[in-house]
């Protein structure tokens, strides 16, 4: 699919069907998205930049690659996002992060900016939009906007599970805007959760159900 890639490492699959599974608790729920954010923070970096450097091993000089001092911005939309965050934070721990907080006005459903927090220089950096759950589209189109907003320019989106409809919204209206996912899954249901999916990313991940 276009602009989206599946990262469907037998590891990542294994740890995907226990996060779905309902009696999964808390605790090893977040051990796993840790894990899970870990592995996708590999494929999502395949491409930065690298340079030479000489260096000195023990047993001779050398002419060797390090990242070639990309600034890098993780933006985790609140409250699900911090889950997948933390891993790639624990990857990257140079890479700044962003906040953006949205609730959905209950009268028309349109997307309600609560706090937003930017790192500077947005302009320059490579971003990583993170979210769990992709499923209609509303929220990380609306993030995507306001970050785009802030001045960030190269943008990833970063999710565990996408319905096929969140994807295509998603696609629409951020085509510049690349997905990478561990899975996609069948529909929507009429509450607008992913199906299977895994039930509610936030209420998993801080165990408020
Ligand atoms: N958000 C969730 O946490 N779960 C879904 O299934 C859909 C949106």
């Amino acid at each position: 699919m276009d602009g989206v890639t599946l990262i469907d490492h037998p590891l990542i699959k294994h740890k995907l069907t226990i996060m779905r599974k309902k009696e999964t608790p808390s605790s090893l729920f977040r051990t796993l998205l840790r894990e899970i954010s870990l592995l996708m923070g590999y494929e999502v970096t395949r491409h930065l930049p690298l340079e030479n450097i000489d260096i000195e091993t023990p047993i001779t000089t050398m002419s060797a690659p390090k990242l070639s001092g990309r600034k890098m911005c993780i933006f985790s939309i609140l409250r699900a996002g911090e889950g997948l965050a933390q891993g790639l934070l624990d990857l990257m721990p140079s890479a700044r992060v962003g906040h953006v907080g949205l609730y959905r006005d209950p009268k028309d459903l349109h997307a309600v900016e609560y706090y937003f927090k930017a790192p500077p220089y947005l302009e320059e950096r490579f971003c990583l939009v993170v979210d769990p759950m992709l499923a209609t589209g509303n929220s990380a189109i609306a993030a995507l906007d306001r970050i785009k907003k802030a001045g960030a320019k190269d943008i990833n989106f970063l999710c565990l599970l996408a319905a096929p409809e969140g994807i295509k919204a998603l696609r629409k209206a951020h085509p510049d805007v690349h997905i990478f996912t561990t899975a996609i899954d069948d529909r929507l249901n009429e509450k607008s959760y992913i199906v299977p999916g895994l039930g509610d990313a936030g209420d998993r991940i801080f165990g408020t159900i």
